[in-house]
């Protein structure tokens, strides 16, 4: 008997099953799917990650409940971004495809409303969408949630952090009240704790614990070697394996576009991931990565969300996440489907406080392993820089330069150029500081000055230029609420949904506390210091789209304390703690034995 029908599942959706290669129902399925099919339609709460085959415990309940009959949207699934939304819509379909009266759409922003106005005038009996795109949709009245009985919020937490809680509670409002609602959520802030209790009945709960999370496909190792030389002790492991393929998850934006840049300057295979790119940059840079064009994608914890990527070998981690749960999401895009993979963490000698909180926390150990000594990858580096100059197209404008440069090396020997041509690449060819040392740093080493400073003038303002605002607009803006004179703010650094802007020192004192309590438009407006900007990667709900261009001082109000949740809005704003942490790295105490040890990662 096929280990899903003592799940309840129709055959119809085994065969599906078995033609997806699906043979053993995961932990959350086989916990989940009997209670989301019975006769008692059940609210429903599921810790699980992504990775677990959380979807299909959702999704296969789904397949068989809904009435074909009707035409009109009766499971509405909430993701937090587009690509998550994707994926799951895509596994539903195919869930569904013995059914050919089921019909699933996706509908997520940055997207053509128009073709999804028009894809909801058809049968659409599961929908999933992302919070702000669906509101807007609402509004327009091209969605009907009449006879919706099954809301899924996936990957809850995700939403919260990424700013969707006041679109969950409007839609969640404009859902009939005999719904059941079904919560996925790796973690369970408080935050998700208020939505449960506003909006659940006696939920019935599955938590798929640490032990059963962890993937025994994954190895974790860390390596400790001081900020300044995680890049340099990458290229050697890139290096060293030509054939690794992974994500490097970094903290910033800023940081990751930087390392993507540094990397693509000196001949990796690499491109960066994060939310200031466009939604066409990102599927492109996603092709790429998916059709094994690029080998590496460093990619920020939000942007690289719901990415599904088969076959990565490693997940590296530049800087260990600020939520620590993270830490699972992100190494989980390896070893998967039964292969091996490896998730390789970059600590400098402070962190080690960090690692071990890690360790206890999802129940792995990590493994100290060595970065490559210089002289396994040298010949490696050279046959790297040696191919990339021998495929180097020739452009037809060289010609011209030629004759000038021919007569410029007239004098030298082929040996000589090439030994000038090496020279020049030495600080490519042997490694960071024009030395090819131990990059491993050691007990006792010293860790100073590891992070560089945040600019500490710089701000971020959560309005930008979909809200119909430009350049002038924000400044009168800040200049009104703070009373400081408009020549005081420079650099300012419009995007989509935020500003970036520097404030003359002297003002900065208190500067961003002078916009507490102002909304616009019944929006709560953030001002903070731009300390770590993944935050403004936070995409928000339609809401604001309907607002003038100028405000000039009218549209906003001062009001009670609605910007509460605004200020603590996630991980993205906390700063390394651990500052206070022993200097002595975590693995310190097996030293001697670890040290020597070598070990391929
Ligand atoms: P999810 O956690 O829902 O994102 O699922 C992760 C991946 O596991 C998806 O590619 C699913 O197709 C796959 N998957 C889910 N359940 C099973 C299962 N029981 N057997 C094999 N693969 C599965």
């Amino acid at each position: 008997m096929n280990p899903f029908s003592k799940l309840g599942l129709s055959p119809q959706v085994i065969e599906v099953l078995e033609k997806l290669g699906f043979e053993q129902p995961t932990p959350i399925q086989e916990q989940a799917i009997p209670m989301l099919l019975g006769n008692n339609p059940t609210d429903f709460i599921g810790l699980a990650q992504t990775g677990t085959g959380k979807t299909a415990a959702f999704g296969l309940p789904l397949v068989e409940l809904i009435d074909t009959d009707n035409r009109n949207i009766q499971a509405l699934i909430m993701a937090p971004t587009r690509e998550l939304g994707q994926q799951t819509a895509k596994q539903l379909v195919s869930f569904a495809s013995n059914d050919r009266k089921l019909n699933v759409e996706c509908v997520y922003g940055g997207a053509n409303i128009s073709a999804q106005i028009k894809a909801m005038k058809g049968p659409v009996q599961i929908l999933v969408a992302t919070p702000g795109r669906l509101l807007d949709l609402m509004k327009r009245k091209a969605v009907r949630l009449d006879d919706v009985r099954y809301v899924v919020l996936d990957e809850a937490d995700e939403m919260l952090n990424m700013g969707f809680k006041e679109d969950i509670d409007e839609i969640l409002e404009h859902t009939p009240e005999q719904r059941v609602t079904w919560l996925f959520s790796a973690t369970m802030p408080k935050e998700i704790r208020r939505i449960v209790k506003k909006y659940m009945e006696a939920p019935l709960e599955v938590h798929i614990n640490a032990e059963q999370k962890t993937n025994e496909n994954i190895s974790h190792a860390y390596v400790v070697t001081k900020a300044s030389n995680k890049i340099p002790a990458l290229r050697r492991f890139l290096d060293v394996q030509p054939d690794m393929r992974g994500i490097l998850f970094c903290r910033t934006r800023r940081e990751t576009q930087q390392i993507a840049d540094d990397l693509g300057d000196m001949g990796y295979s690499v491109e960066a991931l994060h939310g200031e790119l466009s939604q066409g940059q990102r599927d492109a840079v996603m092709k790429r990565f998916k059709t094994r064009s690029m080998q590496m994608l460093i990619a920020t914890d939000v942007a690289a969300r719901g990415i599904d990527v088969n076959d990565l070998t490693h997940v590296l981690h530049h800087t260990l996440p600020d939520q620590l749960e993270s830490y699972t999401h992100r190494s989980g895009r390896t070893g998967r489907a039964g292969k091996t993979g490896i998730s390789l963490v970059f600590i400098n000698s402070r962190e080690g406080r960090k690692l071990s909180e890690l360790e206890k926390k999802i129940g792995v150990t990590f493994e100290r392993v060595e970065v490559p000594n210089i002289d396994e990858i040298q010949d490696m580096r050279m046959e790297r820089w040696a191919q990339q100059l021998i495929k180097t197209p020739i452009d037809e404008r060289s010609g011209g330069i030629m004759e000038i440069v021919k007569e410029k090396f007239e004098a030298l020997s082929k040996e000589d150029l090439m030994l000038r041509l090496i020279s020049s690449q030495l600080e490519q060819l042997i490694g960071s500081g024009g030395h090819g040392g131990d990059l491993n740093e050691h007990p006792g080493a010293s860790s100073r000055g590891e992070r560089k400073a945040a600019k500490p003038n710089r701000f971020f303002i959560n309005v930008g230029s979909m809200d119909g605002l430009d350049r002038n607009d924000i400044l009168y803006f800040l200049s009104d609420i703070s009373g400081v004179n408009r020549k005081y703010f420079t650099d300012l650094s419009l995007q989509k949904n935020c500003t970036f802007f520097d404030v003359d020192m002297g003002h900065v004192p208190g500067f961003e506390t002078r916009f507490d309590g102002i909304e616009v438009d019944g929006r709560a407006i953030r001002v903070n210091k731009d300390d770590d900007d993944t935050r403004s990667e936070k995409p928000r709900g339609a809401y604001s789209k309907g607002r003038g261009g100028s405000n000039g001082g009218g549209g906003y109000s001062k009001g009670g304390s609605s910007h509460g949740d605004g200020r603590s809005s996630g991980p993205s704003q906390r700063r390394n703690s651990d500052s206070g942490a022993s200097n002595r790295p975590r693995g310190a105490k097996d030293g001697a034995s670890s040290r020597g040890k070598k070990k391929s990662y």
